[in-house]
């Protein structure tokens, strides 16, 4: 099931164009043609089984918006007489009140006037472009073919024409640095987008990346490196009202195969999130100072799993914080997500992701 994360009610159905439309082949990009893609088979009954077995799997839970998006290659680098096809398909679904409009993603120096006067013709709602970096180095080491400007250009153009954009950046690029990188999530914030995904950049075989990797001229980054990288874009851009609605590849079998190197971990945004909520319950724990009885936190339900972290690990790391107080942790409807509060000591303290602060006042 592809759902963005943070949009309760949407669901995504993919469907994979196969890397078609690509003017060249990016460093880190493996060939998906022969995953679950359009290649070699016939579109219409293609995408009715995708659309139906997705409908089928979401069942009777309820959904507000169901998006057909195309992905997995360069949607406006098609020919325009393949996008007609393919998004004539796919508006029958909307026609019918089967799904409420299209997606599609694709290059950002594929996206002119004239492109955009063609979509304009068919119920597409969301762009999400492949930005990668706003480094124009890095952006040529990863053979991407465009530059920064070409990002500014076309996220300005869709958004004066009124569609929905989404962005992707990848951190540990070749030539890039923590601080480019930072940079690029700076930059991307600038240009206002609607969402955001982020992906750990992998080595995957058959790619350029994997030869580079295999010379010693590209190193991936350490898990650690990428969770720590990706946490600090999760503040900022939450910090600017930004949803980050993926963080991390969506695990699969092919994923897992054909990886070579990299930090790929099947719950990335765990770990991510994981790391938000330590840092602010730790900050919460040296406020408080606890020196007995019980340290309870309180967070909202959907955050209860990061709070805890993977395997509980962070709740034995505050437990030795906290010790000899106990950490107990209680999930309240009422807490904002994101945010945290510490009974401790008789008095109730309060942290926020989104404005760091922390106070205390009595209970
Ligand atoms: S533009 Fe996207 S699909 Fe095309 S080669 Fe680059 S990463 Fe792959």
């Amino acid at each position: 099931m592809n759902r963005d994360e943070r949009r309760p009610g949407l669901l995504i159905i993919p469907v994979f164009i196969g890397n078609r439309g690509c003017p060249q082949r990016c460093v880190f990009c493996r060939d998906n043609s022969d995953e679950d893609s359009l290649t070699g088979k016939d579109p219409g009954n293609a995408i009715g089984g995708i659309v139906r077995a997705y409908l089928d799997a979401a069942g009777s839970r309820k959904k507000s918006c169901v998006q057909i998006a195309f992905y997995g290659g360069n949607f406006t680098g098609l020919d325009r007489a393949q996008q007609y096809e393919l998004l004539s398909l796919a508006a029958g679904y909307v026609d019918a009140g089967i799904v409420q409009s299209l997606r599609i993603s694709t290059r950002p120096d594929a996206i002119s006037r004239k492109e955009i006067e063609f979509l304009r013709g068919f119920p597409v709602r969301t762009v999400e472009i492949g930005v990668q970096s706003m480094s124009d180095d890095v952006l040529t080491r990863s053979r991407r073919g465009h530059t920064a400007d070409d990002v500014r250009r076309a996220v300005a153009l869709l958004k004066e024409n009124g569609f929905q954009v989404g962005i992707h950046l990848m951190a540990g690029l070749p030539a890039e640095s923590r601080e480019s990188f930072l940079e690029s999530v700076d930059r991307a914030i600038d240009l206002r987008p609607d969402t955001v995904r982020i992906h750990p950049t992998l080595v995957f075989r058959d790619t350029e990346l994997a030869d580079l990797y295999r010379r010693g001229t590209y190193r991936p980054l350490s898990l650690d490196e990428a969770v720590d990288v990706c946490t600090e874009a999760l503040i900022r851009f939450e910090k600017a009202g930004i949803p980050v609605v993926r963080l991390g590849l969506q695990p699969s079998t092919v994923v897992e195969t054909s990886l070579v190197a990299g930090p790929y971990h099947p719950a990335f945004r765990s770990l991510v999130e994981g790391k938000v909520f330590l840092a602010l319950a730790s900050r919460l724990l040296t406020s408080a100072v606890p020196s007995k009885g019980e340290a309870v936190f309180l967070v909202s339900p959907p955050d209860g799993s990061f709070f805890r972290g993977l395997n509980n690990r962070n709740i034995a790391k505050l437990q030795a914080l906290a010790a000899p107080a106990k950490v107990v942790v209680k999930e309240e409807r009422g807490q904002k997500r994101g945010s945290l509060k510490l009974l401790a000591g008789g008095e109730i303290y309060s942290s926020d992701r989104f404005s760091n602060y922390t106070t205390g006042h009595s209970i």
